[in-house]
């Protein structure tokens, strides 16, 4: 099978490239912005990386500043951009590298770094190290798809999707920019090969692409359908203080947001909670707890939420150990997005029943 040439994509991306925050415009890249990038760009929307993406920059601006920063820190600054094992990652990541003096130049060696895959080494050894590979994301996989005509479907063929774009590293075009060929790619199946209807007007490769020729490119790739999510219910006990502080729990350091703050709760479980059962969770007994009415929903990769959750105050907060009171504006910044929902349930203001957790409900 043949490929199209690297040199009309990078013709193309010479006069079409996005301008990113987190691009350089001319000379080698920084591997750290690189990978710090790549790393908010999974599962992330590029608008939503531009901005925290310059704010992580001014908080640790290198390598060195991460990996000496207390991963509390860390985590608190990754807060609403989800997948905080990302977060954990990057502050390991960071320690190794500054220990061993510099990052990796080489795919094999970036890999041996927590956290990072194949496509984040990938990513980085060819934007950052200039080292002649094709990074394979999503995007790359559909245009891959498309180009070869390829019918059977995600994600089985990603092997052969990935084997196949390899072929790009014998074309001296790309080996001369493995970098902007990189980001050429990103960029053609983010602005010209996208999901639902590929602009093939527009494409450098059109004339090469199997897909376009047969007529089929729309429909590819091809994916096997998913299953649906289970559903899981929790049951959560917002707590403030007349001072306007709430009461927040520290997640354990491993496992789903870990070492992430929370509004503390009941597990998160199949079945539904009923409020008396719930109230034995409750992170302080005897109080009069409000049943706030409604719920909040939050999706995990492979989980959906179902949240309840109830309120009470107190004239002034004496967090239990392992919790902490935190001023009620500022929580928010410092709660995952599943939180920040329990909040805004919260803020909604409805009234709801009265129950209390005297430990005989
Ligand atoms: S011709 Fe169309 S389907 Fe083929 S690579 Fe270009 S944009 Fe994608």
């Amino acid at each position: 099978m043949s490929l199209p040439p690297a040199a009309a994509l990078l013709s193309w991306y010479d006069r079409h490239a996005r301008r990113l925050p987190f691009r350089v415009a001319e000379g080698r890249a920084d591997p750290y912005r690189v990978w710090l990038s790549e790393v908010m760009l999974q599962q992330t929307t590029v608008a939503a990386v531009g901005p925290r993406f310059a704010r992580f920059l001014d908080r640790f601006p290198d390598v060195g500043a991460l990996a000496a920063a207390p991963e509390a820190a860390v985590m608190e600054e990754w807060a609403g951009l989800g997948y905080y094992a990302r977060a954990r990652n990057l502050h390991a990541a960071a320690r190794a590298v500054a220990a061993r003096g510099g990052f990796p130049d080489t795919v094999e060696g970036l890999r041996a770094l927590p956290g990072i895959g194949p496509y984040t080494a990938a990513a980085i050894a060819a934007i950052a190290f200039a080292v002649p590979v094709v990074a394979m994301d999503g995007n790359v996989e559909r245009v891959l798809a498309r180009l070869t005509a390829e019918t059977r479907p995600l994600p089985g063929v990603k092997p052969r999707l990935a084997e196949a774009a390899q072929g790009f590293c014998a074309d001296p075009a790309m080996r001369a920019r493995p970098g902007d060929f990189a980001q050429a790619l990103f960029d053609l199946g983010a602005t010209l090969c996208t999901p639902r209807s590929p602009a093939c007007a527009l494409c450098p490769w059109r004339e090469h692409c199997a897909g376009w020729t047969q007529g089929i490119a729309a429909g590819l790739p091809v994916k096997t359908p998913k299953r649906a999510r289970p559903l899981r219910h929790g049951a959560h006990f917002l707590l403030t203080d007349a001072t306007g502080a709430v009461l927040l729990r520290r997640r354990p350091p491993s496992g789903l947001l870990g070492g992430m703050l929370e509004i503390p709760g009941a597990p998160w479980r199949e079945s539904a909670w009923a409020p008396a059962e719930a109230l034995a969770h409750a992170p302080l007994p005897g109080l009069r707890w409000q049943r706030l009415p409604g719920v909040a929903r939050h999706g995990f990769t492979h989980f959906e939420l179902s949240m309840i959750l109830f309120a009470a105050t107190v004239p002034r907060l004496a967090p239990p150990a392992g919790m902490e009171a935190r001023p009620l504006a500022a929580a928010a910044a410092a709660l995952p997005s599943v939180m920040r929902k329990l909040l805004a349930l919260h803020e909604s203001g409805a009234d709801g029943d009265c129950v209390t957790n005297d430990r005989e409900v």
